[in-house]
């Protein structure tokens, strides 16, 4: 399967969503808090094996920036930014009816 590759990442602040265009013409639409919580980083999730999800309250995203080709980095306002959500990770956190239809979550 080839890699899904985000052609468009489009912050819609006032609806507080992040969304994310891929190139094979999916979209995903992603809400901060949601991805506040899955950040993958290691001070997040530390280093068990399971992806677990982190209450933070107002979660706010200051800046969205690409990481080579192969990741997206998120600044959030708290100064939090070690998360590299690679486009695999990020695709597979998509909660779309399509992706929730072909996978439980
Ligand atoms: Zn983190
Ligand atoms: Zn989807």
């Amino acid at each position: 399967m080839a890699k899904p590759f985000p052609v468009e990442i489009n912050h819609m602040k006032e609806k507080g969503v992040v969304r994310v265009t891929w190139d094979d013409g999916h979209v995903g639409d992603y809400a901060r808090e949601y991805l506040r919580g899955y950040c993958p980083c290691a001070m997040c999730q530390g280093h068990g094996g399971e992806v677990k999800f982190i209450d933070v309250a107002d979660a706010e995203l200051a800046e969205i920036s690409v990481v080579g080709n192969y990741a997206i980095q998120f600044q959030w306002k708290d100064g939090h930014n070690t998360g590299i959500y690679t486009f695999d990770y990020l695709r597979s956190l998509c909660l779309c009816p399509k992706c929730n239809g072909s996978k439980e979550r």
